[in-house]
């Protein structure tokens, strides 16, 4: 073995979450090998829809104006009763992350436009059609063992560290002997992708059907597609249940015909609410679907994936280029795994809601919430508690004290040094920051020492913010996170690490 075969990061699966990992890991300028066992992108289109936090990811690795010109903004979401009548009409508001609040999107042209993102990188290297066999610990480094599909012949690599983006069936996941609790509902999904041919009322709006009888949800996709999904009733086999003209009395009892759309693939899907018990193995890390897997109701199952990464790759970082212990990765499942068992309980609610079957209670709720969401703010508060959660980490690795601790910021649009006007998170470069509105506080020197730029922050909705953080100010992590917050007299915490400057490879 020659030491062109050890790496810093090894990534088994490029899904959304290797793709996501290996842009970040490569901008950063880190050697990593992904290992992919298919040849190409997974064509069934599975995501629909996505959030400002994770445009906001994309963003930092100089993909978001890329990805959003194959997706639909800020499409208003309808809960619609038996009779087509809504009961629940929101449009998901913005929180700041510089971003539409919602963007319905097409998978495979998703994972396409991460992979061709990566190319960008020299020192990252993709092996498709490579299966990972073992991950087997090797002192300070792991042994990747994997068998190139299209030879038949078996190589072995080494890396400090591996993200095991495997997916839900996560074979590293089973081979660590690691659980994943949860449940797989028994209930069975029909997903049907279409390509649009003529428009019609509602096209382009997300809707939950919540007739007892099929529940169904219909949501616009980018690039001419629509999708459906309706649960099979017990009495259905999933044969008949893909024949097109079953397809079509359920579409058709929407008023869709084939004069409105042409149908791509209907797959069956059962949905899962599951999490493993760990996400780490020594220096092995379990992200996305292998970490976690929930409904897709309120469009978070890839999005949270991503969010692994914005909290990871960061801190692998500093720790490979020795600025940070080790003991920093244990902050990534203490972070990342309450915001996941979170966003997953909302998940499942929204759930509840779309599939309540009990006539009772469908009239209950549809006269309540209409009655609620006819009260002034009332929508505001419904998404707030059944929507995404707040962007906010409530332990893990940040400093004592303040109320912005942990939050992350928002993302304004800002002067740069040469008085250009550019989103926050550009400005400041992925790198660690102290934000002060006033004078900077007693110990922002050691922060500057360490590499951090102090900078006067003047921009309103950042300064408002702040003031309603009861914070003069914040120092900011990588990922945007507030690690430590002071108010007006108090002296900052000292820097945990050197926060210096990466060496890292513009994109
Ligand atoms: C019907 C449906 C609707 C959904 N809607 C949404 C939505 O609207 N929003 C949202 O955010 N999410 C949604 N999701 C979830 C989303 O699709 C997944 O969460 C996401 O694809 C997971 O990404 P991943 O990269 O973690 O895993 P995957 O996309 O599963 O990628 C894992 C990769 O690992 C590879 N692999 C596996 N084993 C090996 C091995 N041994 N060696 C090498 N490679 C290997 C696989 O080939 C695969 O390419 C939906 C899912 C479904 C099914």
């Amino acid at each position: 073995m020659s030491s062109r075969d050890t790496y810093d990061v090894a990534v088994i699966g490029y899904g959304p979450t290797g793709a996501t990992a290996a842009n970040l890991l490569g901008r950063m300028g880190l050697r990593v090998l992904v290992v992919e066992r298919d040849p190409d992108v997974y064509s069934r289109a599975r995501a629909i829809s996505t959030d400002e936090e994770v445009m906001r990811v994309w963003q930092s690795i100089g993909l978001a104006e890329r990805l959003q010109q194959d997706m639909l903004p800020d499409r208003p979401l309808t809960f619609v009763d038996t009779d087509g009548v809504p009961f629940i009409d929101l449009k998901v508001t913005s929180r700041g992350a510089g971003h539409p609040p919602q963007q319905f999107l097409y998978q495979p042209a998703v994972d396409q436009v991460l992979r061709d993102g990566v190319a960008r990188f020299p020192a990252v290297e993709v092996l498709l059609e490579h299966e990972c066999l073992r991950v087997v610990p090797k002192g300070d480094e792991v042994e990747v063992m994997m068998a190139d599909l299209r030879t038949d012949t078996f190589t072995r690599v080494r890396a400090s560290y591996v993200i095991a983006a495997d997916g839900g069936s996560s074979p590293i996941r089973g081979q660590l002997g690691i659980g994943y609790s949860g449940r797989t509902y028994t209930e069975r999904w029909v997903v049907v992708d279409t390509k649009k041919r003529k428009e019609w009322d509602g096209h382009d709006r997300l809707r939950f059907h919540c007739n007892p009888a099929r529940p169904t949800v219909d949501c616009p996709t980018p690039l001419g597609h629509h999708r459906w999904e309706y649960p099979a009733r017990t009495d259905e086999d999933e044969q008949t249940l893909l024949r097109e003209e079953e397809i079509w009395k359920v579409l058709g009892a929407q008023g869709i015909t084939p004069e409105h759309v042409e149908i791509l693939r209907a797959v069956i899907y059962s949905h899962h609410v599951r999490v493993a018990d760990r996400w780490r193995v020594g220096r092995v890390f379990l992200a996305g679907d292998a970490a976690h897997a929930m409904p897709p109701w309120i469009g978070q199952g890839m999005s949270a994936g991503v969010r692994d990464m914005a909290n990871l790759c960061w801190k692998l970082e500093a720790v490979l280029r020795g600025r940070a212990p080790d003991a920093l990765l244990d902050s990534y499942q203490a972070e990342r795994k309450p915001h996941v068992t979170e966003v997953t309980r909302r998940a499942c609610f929204v759930g509840r809601i779309i599939t309540e079957r009990n006539r009772f209670v469908v009239g209950l709720r549809n006269h309540g919430l209409r009655a609620l969401l006819r009260l002034p703010g009332a929508s505001a508060v419904v998404l707030k508690l059944s929507w995404i959660p707040d962007a906010r980490y409530e332990a893990g690795f940040f400093a004592k004290g303040g109320s912005a601790v942990g939050w992350q910021i928002p993302q304004p649009w800002v002067f740069d040094d040469a008085g250009a006007t550019v989103r926050l998170d550009d400005f400041l470069g992925g790198q660690w920051a102290v934000l002060h509105i006033g004078t900077p506080p007693a110990g922002t020197q050691a922060w500057a020492a360490s590499g951090a730029r102090a900078i006067k922050i003047t921009e309103p909705t950042l300064v408002h913010w702040m003031r309603r953080k009861k914070a003069e100010t914040v120092v900011v992590r990588p990922d945007g996170f507030v690690y430590a917050a002071s108010q007006s007299g108090q002296t900052l915490p000292a820097p945990p690490f050197a926060t210096s400057t990466r060496t890292g490879v513009p994109a």
